[in-house]
């Protein structure tokens, strides 16, 4: 059996707490790993030697830590095959869909390569009688940050590469689902250049979280998950005095107006809805067409569409829908979500509960569900399922659309269908979700814009990667000054030379 370590001070280094977890191979079941679950010894241990090698690595000059992420980035894609083999065989996603997990992480990397001028502060000349006054942005010290399993490579990217380019140590702390890219991140990064400490992988669970939330010499956390923990993670780490971001879940609504092309937004839903089995934050959950013509034309080109979604483990080929999901947990959270759906009096015009995947019956695979004439008090629409599951709300005009998704607590990411300007843009101006998709169903920013959700999606005033996560990671300070004179009367006036 495979035994997973930490990456600790530039070393993989054994678990001591005696306590771990299995790690599963989604397409067959099968135990495939042991990740060990860190106590707060180890932890603290980790944060010492980050808190050790920081002050050094804050004094590298901005370019030569951007050279870091340089390397970095080369090595991702000369890396890129073995990295998506790993994720996909631990997660369960399509190796494209991988590959597309590694390369949105790349990018944020790219991004980090500008720090030099990202990292620049503000200069007043004269701000007062013979009084000039400047800024700096100096990083925090230690942080730390806690991810999901989704996005085994994308997330810890998201937090470590801006964290550890504005000269911070990082510790990151995995999901325990999919530990492994983590730990070749962390060596990727050793290979480009970064000194030992910077980056600690440490793995665990709540006993780890914890220790992160309570350490005095942790600065700040980001985390991304589930809602309920990202609240918690948000209070605690508010409560002990730190900088905390926390991003949750989410229920993505795409508004289908009458006038939209409709093989588009059938298109859209498939990929939105379906791909990497739902379990995407960024996934479309829930299609809104408006008016029942609307929805009846939807319907017919949506369920064929949806009962001919191919299903496979990673290894059968690129060509693939989706995958399985990531655990026996997800299989039965989701297959109830379903149950509970039909029970409500929802209309499942797909059934994909008795889907099994031929020579891997084990597996965590599960169909394409559709269901028709969902309504709002239902658990299904009310609560993230992060499956393959669609649900179409059928809405009367479109004040009725977009006052659904408003009135959702999540607001992660929303998309509209239409042809009409004026509502495509009166929906971006009112809708009070943060990421907008227009004829555009999954609105992911790219690595310069931020990234976040509003209302019950996201905790904390910044959102992740671009120019905020520059702001998050580094503190501004302000310096009035008198320059005081160097020179003596009578003293020889000389230029210093750089050298
Ligand atoms: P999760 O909340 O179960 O786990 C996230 C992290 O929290 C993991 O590292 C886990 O070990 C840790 N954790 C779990 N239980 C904990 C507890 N009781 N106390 C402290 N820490 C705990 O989430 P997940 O299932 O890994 O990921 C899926 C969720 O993440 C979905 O809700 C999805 O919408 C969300 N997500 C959000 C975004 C975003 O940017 N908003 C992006 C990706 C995923």
């Amino acid at each position: 059996m495979q035994q997973i370590s930490h990456f600790i001070d530039g070393n993989y280094v054994e678990g001591k707490s005696g306590r771990s977890a299995d790690v599963f191979n989604p397409a067959t079941g099968e135990v495939q790993a042991q990740v060990p679950l860190a106590n707060s010894d180890e932890l603290n241990a980790a944060i010492a030697s980050a808190k050790a090698a920081q002050p050094a690595w804050a004094a590298v000059n901005p370019q030569n830590r951007a050279r870091v992420m340089m390397k970095f980035v080369s090595l991702l894609q000369r890396d890129m095959d073995k990295l998506a083999e790993a994720l996909s065989r631990e997660h369960g996603k399509t190796i494209p869909d991988a590959k597309g997990d590694i390369q949105r992480g790349l990018e944020v990397a790219e991004f980090c390569i500008g720090a030099p001028h990202l990292l620049k502060g503000e200069f007043t000349e004269g701000a007062g009688p013979g009084i000039d006054m400047h800024s700096v942005r100096q990083p925090l010290g230690v942080v730390a940050g806690i991810t999901p399993f989704n996005f085994p490579a994308m997330i810890p990217m998201w937090k470590f590469c801006p964290a550890i380019v504005c000269g911070n140590a990082f510790i990151l702390k995995p999901s325990e689902r999919d530990p492994s890219v983590p730990n070749m991140l962390a060596e990727l990064m050793k290979e480009a250049g970064l000194p030992d400490g910077i980056l600690q992988v440490v793995h665990g669970d709540k006993e780890a979280v914890d220790c992160l939330l309570d350490h005095e010499d942790i600065m700040a956390v980001g985390f991304v998950g589930s809602t309920p923990i990202a609240e918690y993670v948000y209070t605690r780490g508010c409560a002990n005095g730190k900088r905390v971001q926390c991003f949750g879940g989410a229920k993505n609504h795409m508004i289908i107006m009458p006038d939209a092309d409709m093989d588009q937004a059938a298109d859209a839903l498939i990929g939105a809805g379906y791909g990497a089995a739902g379990e995407r934050c960024m996934a479309v959950s829930v299609a809104v067409p408006v008016g029942e013509e609307t929805a009846d034309r939807l319907m017919e080109k949506l369920t064929p569409r949806v009962e001919n979604l191919k299903i496979a483990p990673y290894t059968a080929g690129d060509d693939a829908d989706f995958g399985p999901l990531v655990t026996q947990d997800a299989y039965n959270r989701v297959k109830g979500y379903v149950d509970a759906g039909v029970k409500e009096g929802a209309n499942l015009v797909v059934d994909g509960r008795d889907f099994s995947m031929q020579g891997y019956e084990n597996g965590y695979f599960i169909g394409g569900c559709l269901f028709d004439n969902v309504t709002k008090d239902m658990s299904i629409y009310k609560e993230e399922i992060f499956g393959p599951v669609l649900s179409v709300v059928r809405a009367q005009n479109y004040e009725e659309g977009i006052d659904l998704a408003m009135s959702h607590e999540y607001g992660n990411g929303v998309a509209i269908y239409t042809r009409d300007g004026d509502t495509a843009r009166d929906f971006a101006n009112r809708i009070n979700i943060g990421m907008v998709g227009v004829n555009v169903p999954i609105p992911v920013p790219l690595a310069y814009y931020t990234f976040g959700g509003w209302k019950r999606s996201g905790f904390g005033d910044l959102n992740q990667h671009g120019p905020d996560a520059f702001k998050f990671y580094t503190r501004t300070k302000t310096i009035t000054s008198r320059w005081p004179s160097g020179i003596k009367e009578g003293a020889e006036f000389s230029i210093p030379t750089m050298n």
